[in-house]
């Protein structure tokens, strides 16, 4: 049985990877950071309905010192790790103007240098077992999908893209790693804080009209570890309902 880590895991397109790959049959490690309630939740449905081993660690993707205690911790008590999916992200909503040098650091530092920090971390075992797989969680948005509010997370996804790229180079043939850039999906915190207007003029700007659900992400990323998937490696693959004007 594969053991895969799921980084942000206790909410949205996370939460549902955990519960599509727990059905698949993998063992599942849920990464949180402060959604510890959540996590235990997902925890518990996953032990009950799947009946494959699941684990639950707290740490903040972006500190070096608590990714390593937390492969640490999940070789002590499950196995190493197999499969890392780079999840883990924070959109600051701010405009262009009032974002801060800071806020902008702070949004690297998790969406780029927390995917690092995680691969750093378990990639060496991967290569020595002769098997691994990464998928970083990017977006559209580090494609071609602007907007002013969030150019340091545009910025990142750019940057978490080159970043798939550089590590599918250094890992093959072991160790395959693919980004999946999603469009707008529905979850609790991409839909928080808009209004009305401007949800119905995005949704027009979707092929199929409508916006993608946080399974359908999972059903990819399931895909993208399977066995089926072996001839796929250092790809950038969007899934966004056929966004207009994105290519
Ligand atoms: P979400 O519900 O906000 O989940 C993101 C999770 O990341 C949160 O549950 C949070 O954990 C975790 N997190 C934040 N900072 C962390 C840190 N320093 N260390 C560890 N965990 C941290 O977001 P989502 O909408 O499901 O998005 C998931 C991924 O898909 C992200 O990479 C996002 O950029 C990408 N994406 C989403 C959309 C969309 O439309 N939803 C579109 C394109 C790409 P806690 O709750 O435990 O604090």
């Amino acid at each position: 049985m594969k053991t895969v880590l799921i980084t942000g895991a206790a909410k949205g397109i996370g939460r549902a990877t955990a519960l599509e790959l727990a059905k698949a049959g993998y063992a599942i490690v849920i990464n949180y950071l402060t959604s510890a309630k959540e996590a235990e939740e997902l925890r518990k449905t996953i032990a009950e309905t799947y009946s494959v081993p699941c684990l639950t660690v707290q740490a903040d993707v972006s500190k070096e010192e608590e990714v390593e205690r937390m492969i640490a911790e999940i070789e002590e008590k499950l196995s190493p790790v197999d499969i890392l999916i780079n999840n883990a992200a924070i959109d600051l909503p701010n405009l262009f103007r009032e974002k801060t040098a800071e806020e902008f650091r702070r949004v690297l530092d998790v969406n780029v240098v927390g995917a690092y920090n995680c691969a750093r971390s378990v990639c060496r075992g991967m290569k020595e077992r002769g098997y691994g797989r990464i998928i970083n969680i990017s977006s559209t948005n580090g494609i071609n999908t602007y907007f002013p509010m969030c150019f340091d997370y545009d910025a990142s996804k750019a940057a978490l893209n080159s970043l798939t790229h550089d590590l599918a180079m250094q890992l093959s043939p072991e160790v395959h790693v693919n980004a999946v850039a999603p469009g707008f999906i529905g979850t609790e915190s991409e839909l928080e804080g808009y209004d009305e207007e401007f949800l119905k003029e995005e949704q027009e700007k979707i092929l199929v009209k409508r916006y993608g659900r946080p399974e359908e992400v999972a059903y990819l990323i399931r895909f993208l570890i399977s066995p089926e998937a072996d001839y796929i490696n250092n790809a950038v693959i969007r899934i966004d309902g056929g966004q207009k004007g994105s290519v």
